[in-house]
């Protein structure tokens, strides 16, 4: 099997795939409060853009393909690219991150085409509080997104919660005792300087040390460490005793991970990222349309994570991904 390695010797197996720029939710540490997505119909990967990158990157070791956004199910078609994505050979694992408002509706279809497992993003289990977080979301459909994935088998169900000060640092407790409740996963995030949203917010960021305080207080004694395995990512995660549930916290600001990385990005124009912390990328929609060889793409693709830097630089420089927006990106 052939495998991507970077200069630092890195595997590259992990492509995050989004698919369209736009989202119903606009959360305020995600996007600037007036941004629209800038783009025509044919400025985005079509579904047969999408199958032949994913195939070469397939070819070249990529294992597992997140669809993500944007909102990745306002794309009209997920299912049907869920299903052509998880039909690749070689791509084994196909989940899904989503706010969930629409999974209630979607729920079953993807899990039939595919996606096995998905990350639900909820920062407040409050209904004013999120619909203040989100700039307009509604708790209750969410809700009954993360019941319907439930009833799929999708597994595991993980929630996603930026972890706040002064806006839902308050509920970490409550949100683990949801998670606990649904026999779900519950990781925290803290929240990234991408953006100028995303370095806005940094004003709240609240570190792992802090977050884990509060979690160890709440759980007292309740948590088993988990070493590492296949759906981890970068996440510190804990078994809760005497639950079917996981805890987890992702500290990409206060404790950088970046020496495991192993993903890169391919945003809903076919621009391939290759640190969430660079401006660099190249465009794969334009090689795709163009009359390049796959021979010649994965050339492409293989010089260019040639350039993955060794780590993202948001404690020192943070200009250089100011202008960027994290929906455009995907997360
Ligand atoms: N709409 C989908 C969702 O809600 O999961 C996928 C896209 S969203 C950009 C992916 C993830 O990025 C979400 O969990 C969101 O909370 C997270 N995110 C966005 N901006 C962030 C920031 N500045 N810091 C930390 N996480 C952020």
């Amino acid at each position: 099997m052939p495998k991507l390695i970077d200069k630092f010797g890195r595997q590259i197996n992990y492509l995050r795939l989004s698919v369209t720029e736009h989202c119903n939710y606009r959360c305020f540490y995600c996007r600037d409060d007036e941004h629209t997505p800038n783009c025509k119909r044919e400025d985005i990967l079509s579904y047969e853009d999408i199958e032949k990158i994913v195939q070469l990157f397939a070819q070249l070791g990529i294992t597992k393909v997140r669809l993500t956004g944007g909102e990745p199910l306002l794309r009209r078609g997920i299912a049907k690219i869920a299903k052509l994505i998880s039909r690749i050979d070689g791509i084994n694992d196909v989940p899904l991150s989503t706010n969930a408002h629409l999974l209630e509706k979607f729920a079953g279809k993807l899990y039939q085409n595919g996606i096995n497992r998905v990350n639900i993003s909820i920062d407040s289990l409050i209904p004013e509080r999120f619909e203040k977080v989100t700039r307009g979301g509604d708790l209750s459909e969410v809700i009954k997104g993360i019941d319907a994935a439930i009833q799929t088998g999708m597994h595991p169900i993980k929630m996603n919660m930026v972890a706040m000060r002064g806006v839902n640092e308050d509920e970490i407790e409550s949100m683990i005792d949801f998670a606990i409740d649904k026999g779900i996963d519950i990781r925290f995030i803290e929240t990234m300087p991408i953006g100028s949203a995303g370095i806005e917010a940094l004003t709240q960021h609240i570190s792992k040390k802090d977050i884990l305080a509060k979690i160890n207080k709440h759980l007292n004694n309740q948590l088993t460490p988990i070493v590492s395995n296949k759906t981890a990512g970068p996440a510190h995660n804990f078994k809760i005793k005497g639950t079917n549930s996981t805890v987890g916290i992702i500290s990409a600001v206060s404790n950088n991970f970046c020496q495991t990385c192993n993903r890169i990005r391919l945003t809903a124009k076919g621009d391939l990222i290759l640190c969430l912390g660079q401006q660099d990328s190249i465009s794969l929609r334009d090689a795709v349309r163009s009359d390049l060889t796959d021979n010649e793409i994965k050339s492409m693709i293989i010089n260019a994570i040639n350039k993955k830097p060794e780590k993202h630089e948001f404690n020192s420089v943070i200009d250089n991904i100011s202008n960027r927006q994290m929906v455009e990106i995907g997360g």
